[in-house]
C-alpha cells in the first residue's frame, strides 16, 4: 500500500506514526506533506526570547487508554504533572475556572449571588424551550444571570457571533453535563467520585513544550522509513473513478497513492476537488473559521500571577485569554527572570484587527495588560505577534446541515480519510485529533470501519478510563 498524509499536525502525524509501524510489510510507501517548515500544526512550540512557548495554552488531557498510551509511548519520561490553576477575570475579580459554586457565588457578593440563584430557580420552573443554541443550553443549566456573567461575553469574543446564533454543540462538547446544581453538589460532596470531566485538576505536560511530542513523532516516522516533506503544501486531492487516487502538490508534482489521509482545511479540500456537485461546493464555502492573533509579551518580572492561563470575560478589553508560560514547567523558561505572556485575540479575515500592522497590535495588547493590572506597561520589554488562520471551526446555528452535505459527499470518495480540527470541521483538542489519526490508521491497516466523523461528537470513554500520572498510566475508578 502507498499512503499519503496531508498535514503534520497531531491528527496527520498520529496517523502516519501508526502507519509507519507497518512500513516494509503492509505499507511500501508513506509520505507526509506539510505546508509549513515545522511539525505540530497548531500544537507546535516555538523558541522566543530564549524561552519555549506554545501557541496559547496547550493542556493535553484524555481519559482514553489508547490515546494516553500513545502519548506516553512518544513522550517517554520527558513530562511533568502540572497542578492546574486557571481562573476567570471578570469585573476586576478572579473566579475559579472550572466554575466552583461556592467560589463563584462568594466572589459575586451576597446580593448578586441571591439574584443568580433566583434566576437559576426561575429557569428551572420555566426552562428555555430552544436548547439548540448555546444561549438556551447554558441558560437552562446556570440561569440567565450566571450565563451572562460567565459565558456570554467570553463566547461572543471567541466566536464573533451572538450566543443565540451559536449551536449548542459547542457547549455540550466543552461544558458537557455540568450545571449549577451539579457544581453545588460537587462543592458540598467534593468526593473523587463526583468529579466532573471539566473539573480535572492535574495534567501531564511535556517538559520541552507541547510541540516536542510532534517532533518526536516525526523523528520516529523517519527512522522507520517514512518520508516527511516539510514546506510541501498539497494543492488538491485528485479523484479518479470515485477513489482518491493522487495528490497534486503546489510544486506541480502529482503522485499516486492507494490511500490519502487529509487534515488540510475541509473548505480547501472540497473547493479543489473535481466534479464536485455545486450544492456541496456551496455548503463547504459557507463553513466559517475564526482566526487567532497571539500577542506574546516579554515582561521583566517572574511572579505576575499564579495561573497557567486566565479567561478574560471583561467586556472592556478585547483579549479573551492570557497564558503565563512561567506557570507550566520550569524547563520552558530556564534561568530567565522574565515572564512570557500570550494574549489571545480572535477575529475574522475581514476584521480590521487581522490586517493591522504588528506594531499597532503590540501597543493595543500592552495597553490592555496595563489596564487589567496584570503587568505595568513599563515592565514590558518586547512584544511579538503570531497569526493563526482558521483555527476555530465556528459552530454557527445551522452548521450541522451544511457539514452533513459535505460529509456525505466526502464519504462517497473511496480511500479518502478526512481527519483533524479544520480537516473535519471539529472543535478538537489534541486528544480528539490524535484519536482521529489512530482510527484512520486502523481503518486502513486493519480494515476497520470506524466512522471518523463521529469522533468528538458522541465519543465517550465507557470502559478502561485512564489518566497519566507521574509514574505512567493509571486506571480511573469512575468516568
Ligand atoms: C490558541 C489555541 C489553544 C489551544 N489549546 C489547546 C489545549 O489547551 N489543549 C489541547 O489539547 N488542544 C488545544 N488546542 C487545539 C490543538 O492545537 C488542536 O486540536 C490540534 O493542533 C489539532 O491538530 P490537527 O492535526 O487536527 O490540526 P492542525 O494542528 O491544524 O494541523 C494541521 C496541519 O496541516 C497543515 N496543512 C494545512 N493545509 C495544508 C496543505 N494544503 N498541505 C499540506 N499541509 C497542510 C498545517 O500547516 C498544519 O500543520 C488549541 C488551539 C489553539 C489555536
Amino acid at each position: 500500500m502507498k499512503i499519503a498524509v496531508i498535514g503534520a499536525g497531531p491528527a496527520g502525524l498520529t496517523a502516519a506514526y501508526q502507519v509507519s509501524k507497518r512500513l516494509g510489510e503492509k505499507v511500501s510507501l508513506l509520505d507526509v506533506y506539510e505546508a509549513s517548515s515545522v511539525p505540530g500544526g497548531m500544537s507546535r512550540s516555538v523558541k522566543l526570547w530564549d524561552q519555549t512557548v506554545d501557541l496559547g495554552p496547550h493542556r493535553f488531557f484524555s481519559k482514553d487508554k489508547k490515546i494516553n498510551e500513545l502519548w506516553l509511548e512518544v513522550v517517554g519520561k520527558d513530562y511533568s504533572i502540572v497542578n492546574r490553576k486557571t481562573r476567570i477575570f471578570y469585573n476586576k475579580k478572579f473566579f475559579d475556572y472550572p466554575i466552583k459554586a461556592y467560589n463563584a457565588l462568594k466572589g459575586l457578593g451576597i446580593r448578586e449571588a441571591v439574584l443568580c440563584m433566583l434566576s437559576y430557580l426561575k429557569q428551572k420552573v420555566r426552562p428555555e424551550k430552544d436548547t439548540s443554541t448555546f444561549e438556551g443550553w447554558v441558560t437552562n443549566r446556570f440561569g440567565k444571570r450566571l450565563y451572562s456573567i460567565f459565558f456570554k461575553t467570553y463566547s461572543e469574543k471567541l466566536w464573533g457571533i451572538k450566543c443565540s446564533q451559536l449551536d449548542s454543540d459547542f457547549a455540550s462538547q466543552r461544558i458537557k453535563k455540568l450545571s449549577l446544581s451539579e457544581a453545588i453538589k460537587n462543592a458540598l460532596l467534593h468526593t473523587r467520585r463526583n468529579k466532573h470531566a471539566t473539573l480535572v485538576e492535574q495534567f501531564a505536560y511535556p517538559t520541552s513544550g507541547t510541540g516536542s511530542v510532534y517532533w518526536k513523532m516525526m523523528k520516529k516516522i523517519e527512522e522507520r522509513g517514512g518520508n516527511i516533506h516539510l514546506e510541501e503544501p498539497v494543492n488538491r486531492v485528485v479523484v479518479y473513478d470515485g477513489k482518491a487516487s493522487s495528490v497534486f502538490l503546489e510544486s506541480g508534482k502529482q503522485i499516486e497513492y492507494d490511500h490519502i489521509i487529509s487534515s488540510m482545511p475541509i473548505t480547501h479540500l472540497v473547493e479543489r476537488l473535481d466534479n464536485i456537485p455545486e450544492g456541496v461546493k456551496k455548503e463547504a464555502k459557507s463553513l466559517k473559521f475564526r482566526n487567532t492573533i497571539l500577542v506574546y509579551l516579554l515582561v521583566s518580572r517572574p511572579d505576575l500571577f499564579p495561573d497557567q492561563w486566565l479567561y478574560i470575560h471583561d467586556p472592556d478589553v478585547r483579549t479573551g485569554r492570557i497564558t503565563n508560560f512561567r506557570n507550566w514547567v520550569p524547563e520552558l523558561y530556564g534561568n530567565s527572570q522574565n515572564s512570557i505572556l500570550c494574549m489571545e485575540y480572535w477575529c475574522d479575515f475581514e476584521n480590521e484587527l487581522w490586517r493591522s500592522p504588528d506594531e499597532e497590535i503590540h501597543q493595543a495588547a500592552i495597553h490592555e495588560i496595563n489596564r487589567i493590572g496584570l503587568a505595568d506597561r513599563k515592565e514590558v520589554l518586547d512584544a511579538s505577534v503570531f497569526r493563526i488562520p482558521r483555527c476555530y471551526p465556528v459552530y454557527f446555528k445551522g452548521y450541522q446541515d451544511k457539514i452533513k452535505h459535505v460529509r456525505d459527499h466526502l464519504k462517497t470518495i473511496r480511500n479518502l480519510h478526512v481527519i483533524g480540527r479544520y480537516g473535519a470541521y471539529k472543535y478538537n483538542n489534541q486528544d480528539h485529533s490524535i484519536l482521529m489519526g489512530l482510527r484512520a490508521a486502523e481503518n486502513i491497516l486493519e480494515d476497520q470501519q470506524h466512522d471518523l466523523w463521529q469522533i468528538n461528537t458522541d465519543y465517550e470513554v465507557y470502559q478502561e478510563a485512564t489518566t497519566i500520572t507521574k509514574t505512567g498510566l493509571s486506571g480511573l475508578k469512575s468516568n
